[in-house]
């Protein structure tokens, strides 16, 4: 018979980058832990679960019917930055670079899988830049072929709009090397230059 503590083990090993080892650190923790503190872990994970949902503007996770970004008055609203998960809108926003808003796709077209615009918050984002007569869609897509294919999709879509669709330029990493950067890579970076 399965113990409680191999149970727990045996749950922790499917959060993601957790193997055994580490499984049955977090199990020895959680069992020498007080109350207080199993309870305040107990009580993030069902909040995780039952108070978050989808902004019901841009997608992103919030507790609210709008997330802190679409509530923020300060926020740029002429400029949507469209990003495949919140994870990816977590990395923009760590940059304190972009002002404007956000626009969460929830998956990128991978026909090959059957996934296919209806199954990703592409037609919400064209209904959103003519309801809002934005200016400006950045897409912030990663460059795979699902990405570049995401990226082509909406820039056609939007194409009768009148909204400039431009991309994050790809290149080379700060502090990287040239000597290291692949081809492609490479290839873009010259394509993506800015005058200086
Ligand atoms: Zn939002």
């Amino acid at each position: 018979m399965v113990g409680p503590l191999e149970t727990l083990i045996k749950e922790l090993k499917k959060l993601p980058g957790v193997g055994e080892k580490t499984a049955t650190r977090f199990a020895f923790y959680i069992l020498n832990a007080n109350n207080d503190e199993i309870h305040d872990l107990i009580q993030a994970i069902s909040d995780v679960k039952e108070r978050l949902r989808l902004c019901s503007i841009c997608f992103n996770l919030t507790d609210h019917d709008l997330c802190h970004i679409c509530s923020d008055p300060r926020r740029d609203t002429s400029r949507i930055c469209v990003v495949e998960t919140p994870v990816d809108l977590i990395a923009v926003e760590k940059s304190g670079h972009f002002k404007g808003l956000y626009h969460v796709l929830h998956g990128l077209l991978s026909p090959l899988d059957g996934i296919l615009p209806e199954d990703i918050r592409v037609a919400e984002l064209a209904e959103r830049v003519a309801r809002n007569k934005a200016h400006e869609v950045i897409l912030a897509l990663n460059p795979t072929v699902e990405g570049e294919a995401t990226a082509s999709y909406i820039r056609d879509r939007l194409s009768g709009q009148e909204v400039t669709v431009s991309r994050i330029a790809y290149g080379i990493p700060i502090g990287g090397s040239l000597e290291y950067a692949d081809p492609l890579t490479l290839s873009r970076a010259l394509d993506n230059r800015s005058q200086f």
